[in-house]
């Protein structure tokens, strides 16, 4: 019995080395140790041992049963850490690497020229108002004394949605829209979408214009000066250079042209200022007295002035743009540099 013990246990050490997975070891464990198992077995026999040799023999078994017990323990408990580390070493994450960015979105650059223009005049009290799209003929062209038969009108240039009815030129009808409103004092700021019958290099069929209008009593041509003055040093910089050139609009009288040195030769000539070391900026003037006989106010009393300028073209300048279609391609490359 003695020796048949041996074997058997030398037999469950070969199978336990060759266990490769958990079950192999269940299986081993129940094999030898289970209650049908091969030891248990042995020891249930152990009325065919010698009276004198049962102590001896029962002390062996249970040995064999406990080293085996204990081995398979450790063996299964190897291999649920192995396990383990396998999971760890599956599923590592780094809490070292930088995360992944989260994309931001940014305003559109003439977005970002509006906001800045809208600032700088809220600053020097002026208010925002909006109006339509689409306009009527009389307060695109007649009301600002732009008669039937102006050249301002061709069909060149209007998007007509019916005779009377057209895509807004200009932003200038809402500051008729505000005086049949409201009495002066008016000071207002309206930006918004303007359309014409243009595509180019420098023009696209919608673009966006911001007008001002400030009305009161003894208004003069220095304070239309100062405003713009205030109002462009803080876009282009302190050091900026303006120039204010007679025009001809027909809703103001007299009338001028700004302009600012080059920003980008610096008053030197380049290909953008045409040589001139100037660009052109804006339109102003005072308003002509027919305007403000038209929404009933008396030139005698009030004077005024209002400026108009494209934020495509202050984007343009601002961020060094030389397509002004680029602005609505929506290319992301594009867009993501502002
Ligand atoms: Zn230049």
């Amino acid at each position: 019995m003695m020796e048949e013990l041996a074997a058997l246990r030398e037999q469950a050490e070969a199978e336990l080395r060759k266990a490769g997975t958990e079950e192999d070891l269940l299986n081993v464990r129940t094999r030898y140790l289970g209650r049908k198992g091969l030891l248990t077995g042995l020891l249930r026999n152990i009325s065919n041992v010698a009276p004198d040799e049962r102590p001896e023999f029962g002390k062996r078994c249970n040995e064999v049963k406990e080293d085996l017990s204990a081995r398979i323990d450790q063996l299964l408990a190897g291999m649920a850490a192995s396990k383990r580390n396998e999971g760890f070493l599956r599923e590592r994450i780094d809490v070292t690497l930088p995360g992944r960015g989260v994309r931001h979105g940014i305003l559109h650059p003439v977005t970002q020229v509006r906001e800045e223009i809208c600032r700088i005049f809220a600053a020097l009290g002026f208010s925002v108002v909006e109006g339509p799209e689409v306009e009527l003929d009389y307060y695109n062209f007649e009301a600002l004394n732009i008669p039937k038969d102006h050249p301002a009108r061709d069909m060149q240039d209007t998007f007509y949605i019916e005779d009377n009815i057209v895509l807004r030129t200009h932003t200038s009808p809402v500051q008729v829209r505000i005086m049949e409103k409201t009495k002066p004092p008016v000071r207002v700021l309206s930006p918004g979408r303007v359309y014409r019958r243009d595509s180019d290099i420098s023009h696209t069929p919608m673009f966006h214009q911001i007008e001002g209008l400030l009305v009161d009593r003894g208004v003069t041509f220095g304070d239309l000066k100062g405003t713009l003055t205030v109002f462009l040093k803080q876009v282009f910089g302190e050091e900026t250079a303006l120039r204010f050139r007679p025009s001809f609009f027909p809703f103001t009288e007299p009338s001028a042209e700004v302009d600012i040195r080059c920003v980008i030769c610096n008053g030197r000539g380049c290909r953008v200022c045409g040589q001139s070391g100037w660009l052109e900026i804006l339109g102003s003037g005072m308003v002509d007295p027919e305007v403000f006989k038209n929404v009933g106010y008396d030139p005698e009393e009030f004077t005024g002035f209002a400026f108009g300028l494209g934020l495509e073209r202050i984007a343009m300048l601002k961020f060094g743009i030389s397509d002004i279609r680029l602005f609505f391609e929506n290319d992301m490359r594009f867009l993501d540099q502002f």
